[in-house]
């Protein structure tokens, strides 16, 4: 299982943290119990300018619940779950292409990723995109936003329940400076464009939202 903290980091700061990379201790999301650091992994991080190429390896703490036996990888907000580039860039491409306005070539090319990786990336999100919408525009009202009706496309609609959801955060601290597609990845635990089909569960400092599953 995997926690993602809304990490406000730019991510050669992270990386050059390495192991000393200072995360907040969470709790444990089943028991509510304090979470243990225990070990953890490197994994690489693709993402433009970066000092020591563009792909250096990131450093990612294990936390562990004692009573409930279970480890959690608390990955930064910068990343999503089993994916190389960074939210920012993934959410680039997205708002490119699912916005409708251009095609995943261009895109592609202005991330500077493959061709064939924006592609799937659009292709999950738009899959997905009508359950993204609900929960997202779900959030916004919970957090006091405008309510947003699905718009003719359920790309646009989540792109724009995904907007006001976070416009509604950013009213509260430190949600502002990170940005909405770190936004994203957090309150989705990294799991935006994820294969499996549960919902996202939203989670908002120690508010937890569980969405209503779409008709
Ligand atoms: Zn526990």
């Amino acid at each position: 299982m995997a926690i993602v903290w809304p990490c406000p980091l730019p991510v050669d700061a992270y990386v050059a943290a390495g192991r000393k990379v200072e995360v907040p201790r969470p709790v444990c999301p089943l028991c509510g119990e304090p979470l243990v650091f225990w070990s953890g992994y490197w994994r690489h991080v693709r993402a433009g300018g970066l000092a020591g190429g563009r792909c250096p390896k990131i450093f990612v703490p294990r936390v562990r619940c004692g009573p409930c036996r279970v480890s959690h990888a608390l990955l930064p907000a910068f990343v999503l779950a089993w994916r190389l580039d960074t939210a920012e860039t993934i959410g680039a491409v997205i708002t490119e292409v699912a916005g409708g306005g251009c095609g995943v070539r261009p895109a592609a090319a202005r991330a500077g990723v493959p061709h064939t990786t924006a592609r799937d990336w659009v292709r999950r999100f738009c899959g997905r995109a009508s359950e993204l919408g609900i929960a997202f525009a779900a959030l916004a009202v919970e957090l006091g936003g405008e309510a947003i009706r699905p718009a003719a496309g359920a790309g646009r609609f989540a792109l724009a329940a995904i907007g006001a959801a976070f416009g509604a955060a950013a009213g509260l601290p430190g949600w502002l400076a990170m940005g909405r597609w770190r936004f994203a990845s957090s309150v989705s635990g990294g799991k935006l464009i994820a294969a499996n089909k549960s919902s996202p569960f939203l989670v908002v400092g120690r508010r937890r939202f569980i969405p209503p599953v779409p008709p």
